[in-house]
């Protein structure tokens, strides 16, 4: 279970009486760690790239979202762990609160670490991101196969670059956050999620 000091930064952040986020109860993890990408029109539109590691997920927001094509490098820069249950968010964060947009589930499912599967490597996902070379083989809804995390600089440079592996699910054609856009929780776009959201509010008191 998520310690309460993994997700301090999350917390301050937020104000959970005004934004529809979870607080974050803790979850055990089930089997299979889970990944999650969600797309968020904030200040400006990003992709946020979520792992379960260790009781929470570890983010990055990728500004351009992932690429089926292995000579895309997308850069990603990490945010504070999210608590587990953020992997089912999808709603929109008020005005004047951290984040304030639209958040929609683009794609979602189970993913493996390539590392620790490696003969002589057996590197956990821990140390995988402390070592800045992450290697997941993603089974989601849109995204398939192999992807690299991979940090760049060292000292403060805190960016790192997501690319697609090279294996039978690359694909330089593809264009999947062009042409699939929708949430793969409810079929719903972001302007839907959007009107929807903002409709139920106004019927409360
Ligand atoms: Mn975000």
């Amino acid at each position: 279970m998520a310690g309460r000091r993994q997700l301090k930064r999350y917390r301050e952040k937020r104000d959970f009486r005004r934004s529809p986020e979870p607080s974050g109860g803790g979850r055990e993890p089930s089997g299979q760690p889970i990944f999650v990408i969600q797309k968020h029109a904030a200040r400006t539109l990003h992709y946020d790239f979520r792992l379960e590691v260790g009781g929470v997920l570890k983010s990055w927001a990728v500004p351009k979202g992932p690429s089926t094509d292995p000579r895309q490098r997308r850069l990603a820069v990490p945010t504070e762990d999210h608590p587990i249950e953020y992997a089912e968010f999808e709603g929109v964060i008020p005005d004047g609160e951290y984040g304030a947009g639209t958040v929609l589930v683009w794609d979602a499912g189970t993913y493996r670490n390539l590392r620790a599967e490696k003969e002589g490597d057996g590197a956990s996902m821990e140390q995988a991101i402390e070592q800045g070379m992450v290697e997941i083989w993603l089974d989601g809804k849109k995204l398939r196969g192999g992807y690299a995390l991979v940090r760049t600089g060292g000292g403060d440079d805190r960016r790192w670059l997501l690319v697609k592996m090279k294996d039978e699910w690359a694909d330089a054609r593809r264009r999947p956050t062009s042409t699939e856009p929708e949430s793969v929780l409810t079929g719903r776009t972001l302007e839907q999620i959007a009107r929807e959201e903002v409709a139920g509010s106004s019927e409360d008191p």
